[in-house]
């Protein structure tokens, strides 16, 4: 019996190595969890029966482009939309053996933090079905928690893996911006998307951003990065780790995550770290506001492309005017036609001094303010999420307070900084993220300090639940 709710990647990849089970197994073994279990999760948008590969599975987020297989973006717009093409990251998967289960759900163009503004509708978290997964990768999260994938990508603009991380218990990384190529991934704000591994363990998503980083010639921001370190370490002897009071004392952070980072950081001492306090005042004061204007302004300008001419939706019009007006006004959902409004807004002549180009001012800041930090500090740490898991429907109808969400998940995202959430512990029975964040390039520190955290902190992953 293979139980998908506890297999790491790693595990699976050790069965299928001592030949003790085969790769048609495994893949068979989490179909069958997602008959079971998908119905109620809604993890998944589009499950492939079958698909080629001697490896263990890999279920992918639907922004992410997969050559024959739909590609929605959670979006009306692109429902019948099937790539010709694979993304450099789903090609890197493919290369490596790794079979494609289906893809995952996400908020419209991965503007959400809860899965909520998916055109087909919301996820469900394992560990309450009542509850969101968070968002917008609340589909990969869905998935990973809920045994419904092995592993998963994800796509992390201002907080979409790390938050879904957070508030389903779980690893996710948001690796350095320019280390994972963004070719054939739908965009929403390139200057902030970047692709990331959502695993069961550190170890894992370590592994799993070895297979997609790297520079790929198709995306110009990519770089070569530092070989990926496996993390065997169980202390973090040496590790300077800097506590930014502004992230771990901000208002509406609820108790019962603060006592589970604390007791994190505790942990980590104890584990010969040495602990102290910093601060990133006007990253966490500005972090939400700036985004919610570079962000925005972004993503009306590469929403531009759906027209209805090439691919896609096409509503009936008199003329092109008109059929584009009807395709656009039937095919997007209320978050990306808001966002299209504040970001032609914020771009538009007379405002785009005052809006757009004080935020990319600010943005500047902020990522001096981290750097300055990590002249003191190998790491930084808060919660990644203020609160535990949120009931469906508690934040629909009030984008603000769905976008203070990512309140501790936006700065780093701004600075270009890697980001990982391992789980912290529990708080009213729900999982409670830990955020690490490092400098640029630092991701085999943050596998390091996640690795001997997780094992000395011994968060069971599997839904309580589902045990
Ligand atoms: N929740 C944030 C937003 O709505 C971040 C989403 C993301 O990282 N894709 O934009």
């Amino acid at each position: 019996m293979i139980d998908t709710l506890r297999l790491t990647a790693e595990a699976a990849n050790d069965l299928l190595t001592a030949g003790e089970v085969s790769s048609d197994e495994l893949f068979s073994a989490y179909l069958a969890a997602i008959g079971e279990r998908d119905p109620e999760l809604h993890a998944y948008l589009h499950v492939c029966d079958d698909s080629p590969g001697e490896g263990i599975p890999i279920a992918i987020k639907d922004v992410i482009g997969t050559k024959g297989v739909p590609t929605t973006a959670g979006s009306k717009i692109l429902e019948n939309y099937v790539p010709v093409f694979d993304s450099t990251v789903a090609a890197r998967c493919k290369a490596r053996g790794l079979r494609l289960l289906g893809k995952t759900n996400t908020d419209e163009f991965a503007m959400g933090s809860s899965t909520e503004n998916s055109a087909y509708g919301p996820s469900r978290n394992p560990w309450d079905p009542a509850r969101v997964p968070g968002g917008s990768g609340g589909g990969s999260a869905a998935a990973v928690s809920g045994g419904l994938a092995p592993w998963a990508l994800g796509s992390d603009t201002g907080g979409s893996i790390k938050q879904p991380a957070a508030l389903c218990g779980h690893v996710g990384l948001r690796p350095t911006y320019g280390t994972v190529s963004r070719y054939g991934v739908v965009a929403f704000a390139s200057s902030l998307d970047q692709v990331g591994p959502v695993a069961k363990n550190v170890r894992d998503c370590a592994f799993l951003y070895s297979v997609i980083a790297g520079r790929d010639e198709n995306d110009s921001t990519t770089v070569d990065v530092p070989a990926v370190e496996l993390p065997t370490l169980e202390d973090l002897k040496g590790l300077r780790i800097g506590v930014p009071k502004e992230m771990n004392e901000a208002e509406g952070i609820e108790p019962g995550v603060t006592a589970a980072v604390r007791a994190a950081i505790e942990l980590a001492e104890s584990l010969g770290a040495e602990v102290g306090e910093c601060s990133l005042p006007r990253s966490v004061e500005y972090g939400v506001a700036c985004y919610y204007l570079v962000a925005p302004a972004e993503a009306s300008s590469n929403l531009g492309r759906y027209d209805g001419a090439r691919y896609g939706l096409r509503s009936d019009g008199a003329d092109f005017r008109e059929m584009l007006m009807n395709t656009r006004h039937d095919g997007f959902g209320d978050e990306p036609k808001r966002r299209i409004m504040i970001g032609t807004y914020a771009l538009s002549s007379g405002y785009y001094d005052a809006y757009y180009g004080k935020a990319q001012r600010v943005r500047t800041m902020i990522r001096r303010e981290h750097a300055d930090v990590f002249e003191k500090f190998d790491l930084i740490v808060s919660p990644t999420s203020p609160t535990v898991a949120f009931k469906l429907g508690e934040k629909a109808g009030n984008p603000l307070a769905m976008y203070l969400n990512d309140l501790l998940t936006i700065p780093s995202c701004m600075a270009g900084l890697p980001g990982m959430n391992i789980p912290a512990g529990l708080s009213e029975g729900l999982p409670v993220g830990l955020q690490l964040i490092g400098p640029q390039f630092s991701e085999n520190t943050l596998f390091r300090a996640g690795h001997a955290l997780e094992q000395a902190i011994g968060f069971d992953i599997v839904p309580e639940r589902l045990r």
